[in-house]
This record gives C-alpha cells, structure tokens and sequence, in this order.
C-alpha cells in the first residue's frame, strides 16, 4: 500500500487537501479543510476508520468547528491521486451512503458527514461481517431457489415433449 505523500486537490471542490497525521495508523489521510470537508482515503486507509470502535479523533480534531462549503455529492469525481474516473457505491450492504471509489488505484472519497454516518452503521468489524454474511445468504439463498424451480420446470417440459415424442412415435409405428 502506497500513502500518497504529495498534495492532493480534491475532487469535490478542486481545493487543496490537508495532510492529517492518524499516529495510530501510522498514515496520512487528506481532509479538504479549506473547502467542503471531504476526506480521501488512499487504498486500503478507509477501513481502520469505518466502524465505530476505530479511533478517529485526529480526523474530529481537525474538522471540528469549521464551515466548510456544500458541494453537489452527486457529481461524478476524477481520482486525485491517479486521475481515474471514480465510482459512486455504497459503502455497505445497508445502501445508505455511497462514496466515491477509484478502482484503479483503490482510494475512496467520502464527502462531509458520510463518514460519520457510515461508522453509524457498525459498531465492530464482527458486525460488519455478519451482516454482509446475513445479506449474501439471503441473495445467494433466493438465486439457489430461482434456480432449483427454473431445473424443476425444464425437467417438466422435458418430460412432457418426451412424451409427445413416444407419442408420435407410436403414430408412426401405426401407419
Ligand atoms: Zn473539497
Ligand atoms: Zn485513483
């Protein structure tokens, strides 16, 4: 994993991004202190900072009492590290936020507010998982049973054009 080291813009409101040193990590993240509040984690940063028993005093230490300007969150974002097209997804199966996520390079944006509304969402990592787990099951589990009566109903048909066949057979073996 690369910390990127040099100045970034961000790439909501083009302003320069602040390093924030995060001692317990031993990385930087950039908050846009001077614009609209976002944050861009560099890949793999943003899960020590999404779940609520992750310490992120340095990053509430830094916004804490600022103005920041709004920004249209729904705008499509060029990563400011690699320049890639970045892509809106949500950030957990909840659907609740979504984030902007550079798929070439890994980093994430999260614009003012979401990421305290994402660490809203999990107390731990373990609960997390579980749901994500619960939600495959249920996804995977209603695709299996589609699928299951979909077998059920080609076994149907084909046996009933069989029995067609056998039946056309016998025509013939009339005449
Ligand atoms: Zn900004
Ligand atoms: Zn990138």
């Amino acid at each position: 994993m690369a910390d990127n080291f040099k100045t970034i813009k961000c790439p909501a409101c083009q302003k320069e991004m602040h390093k924030i040193f995060i001692p317990s990590e031993g990385i930087n993240i950039d908050i846009c202190l001077d614009g609209c509040g976002g944050i861009y984690f560099d890949n793999r940063e943003f899960k020590y900072f999404d779940e609520q028993d992750e310490n992120i005093d340095e990053i509430i230490k830094a916004i804490e009492g600022k103005e920041f300007i709004k920004v249209d969150e729904s705008l499509p974002r060029t990563c400011p590290v690699c320049g890639a097209r970045m892509v809106k997804n949500f950030a957990s199966i909840k659907k609740e936020v979504q984030i902007d996520e550079c798929y070439s390079c890994g980093g994430k944006f999260l614009d003012h507010d979401e990421l305290t509304k994402i660490r809203k969402q999990y107390a731990t990592e373990e609960d997390r998982s579980a749901d994500t787990m619960a939600y495959l099951y249920d996804t995977v589990g209603v695709k299996l049973k589609a699928l299951d009566a979909e077998r059920e109903r080609l076994a149907q048909s084909r046996s009933w054009l069989k029995r067609f066949f056998d039946h056309l057979v016998g025509m013939d073996s009339k005449i």
